[in-house]
């Protein structure tokens, strides 16, 4: 027996929005349940860490910091995913 409660499958734990047809998304071995994408995106696609928008996408992953792009990544001064040394 589990002391944890077990949220309403079909209640979406971003907005609370009650959908009979849930997006459930095992995500890092738990179950996520979600009304829409978007609420799914909002809860579980990391951020940007210059840019703040949310990856959707593969993004770019520099060691322990997460960008949307290569040209974040270099702007933020993260140099392992620049091509080719800066100007000055
Ligand atoms: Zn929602
Ligand atoms: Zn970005």
């Amino acid at each position: 027996m589990s002391t944890t409660p077990t949220p309403t499958p079909t209640t979406c734990e971003t907005c609370g929005n009650h959908y009979d047809r849930p997006l459930v998304i095992e995500h890092e071995g738990r179950r996520r349940t979600f009304d829409s994408f978007e609420c799914a995106i909002h809860a579980l696609a990391p951020t940007c860490e210059r840019c703040g928008c949310r990856i959707v996408g593969h993004g770019v992953q520099a060691g322990a910091s997460i960008y949307c792009c290569a040209h974040c990544s270099a702007a933020a001064g993260d140099g392992t995913l620049r091509d080719r040394a800066p100007a000055s």
